[in-house]
């Protein structure tokens, strides 16, 4: 059984050496007597940004637990039941949860993950469009955000995972939406794929509060927020009052060992801005909600999605590195098996 493990807690820039793949001899999994876990076979693995955080050693408590230093690193996923001794699950089911960075794993907590009922999509789509990402692009955009036709939308990390899907959500809508990229490459998809009115590539920005004032000359009314720091400040100079930020994510805080400062946080004052963060999990009882309001428009081709595979578990934390490096277009998974 291949297997990734953490070598060491982080601080700063996370480093392919802070993680091995390691080969354990051929044991057979078993779970304990009279348990209702499960057995499951890997087949995709979602590179998850959440998964830096938990690289790092924390001394308060945290929504999810710190990896343990030589042991398998965890993850969402997609897998198969290859053993099951929970009445909701049976063999050959496909399933999505947070499993092991590992070829094989032995389930304890079943009832944290759900059943693949649409499988007639790509399975990967339920590390993505389907599965946490997707979530979050849906609750973030629909619920935090609260958006109305005609409304004036930014996202930022706009062609990620989680941020191309806001932004056809915002399209659908009827509303008019600009992304930022970190390439050009990034920025042509933006619009030919994802139908975005207008997109650019931040790094060629010398001004971003200059460039926000030219894409949005009457200002932004809705904010997604997945970076913070530099844009984050500039966005808050251009939002029109009762604006809306959804607190999605803040990638460009993840790897620095202190925080930056934000500059312009008294302009949600005048402009009463609503400035909300957002958990996730907090919306889980929802997920089949959402995967039977979003299925039919991906069925019909109304919603698109981009994946960015490598294929096997070697390289995983090559692959989740290149996160924190703009390395990947679209969701960035790892294909352990094939279905
Ligand atoms: P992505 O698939 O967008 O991957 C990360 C992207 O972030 C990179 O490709 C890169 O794109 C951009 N990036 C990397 N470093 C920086 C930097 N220093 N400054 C600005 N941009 C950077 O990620 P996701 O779509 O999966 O996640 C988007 C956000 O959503 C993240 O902040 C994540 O933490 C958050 N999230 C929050 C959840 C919640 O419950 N609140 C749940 C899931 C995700 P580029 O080339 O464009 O720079």
């Amino acid at each position: 059984n291949k297997k990734v493990i953490l070598k060491n807690y982080i601080t700063g820039f996370v480093k392919e050496t802070d993680m091995e793949l390691i080969t354990s001899d051929t044991i057979k999994l078993k779970l304990p007597e009279g348990s209702q876990g499960l057995i499951v076979k890997n087949l995709y693995l979602s590179c998850g940004l959440d998964m830096r955080g938990r690289m790092s050693k924390h001394d308060e408590p945290s929504y999810v637990p710190d990896f343990v230093v030589g042991s398998v690193i965890t993850g969402n996923g997609v897998s198969k039941v290859v053993y099951s001794g929970h009445p909701d699950f049976s063999v050959g089911d496909f399933v999505c949860g947070m499993t092991g960075w590992e070829e094989d794993s032995v389930i304890t907590n079943p009832e944290s993950f759900f059943k693949i009922k649409d499988t007639d999509v790509p399975l990967s789509y339920y590390t993505g469009i389907l599965g946490m990402p997707g979530f979050t692009a849906y609750i973030g955009f629909y619920e935090i955000c609260a958006p109305k036709k005609g409304e004036y939308v930014f996202v930022s990390a706009a062609s990620g995972a989680v941020g191309q899907l806001v932004g056809q959500f915002a399209k659908l809508m009827g509303c008019y939406v600009v992304g930022s990229a970190g390439s050009d490459e990034k920025v042509d998809l933006l619009k030919s794929k994802f139908d975005f009115d207008e997109a650019f590539n931040y790094k060629k920005e010398p001004d971003l509060n200059a460039t926000l004032k030219r894409y949005f000359p009457e200002g932004i009314d809705i904010y997604f927020e997945n970076v913070g720091g530099a844009m984050l400040d500039a966005v808050l100079l251009n939002m029109r009052p009762h604006g809306r930020i959804s607190a999605c994510g803040m990638i460009s805080q993840y790897n620095l060992e202190k925080p930056e400062g934000v500059h312009n946080i008294t302009h949600i004052i005048a402009n009463r801005i609503r400035f909300k963060g957002f958990l996730i999990f907090d919306y889980y009882h929802r997920y089949y909600e959402f995967v039977e309001k979003i299925i039919p428009d991906i069925r019909q081709g109304k919603i698109k999605y981009v994946e960015d595979k490598v294929e096997g578990l070697e390289n995983g934390p090559a692959a989740l590195i290149s996160l924190f490096k703009g390395l990947n277009v679209g969701k960035k998974l790892v294909v352990i098996a094939h279905e």
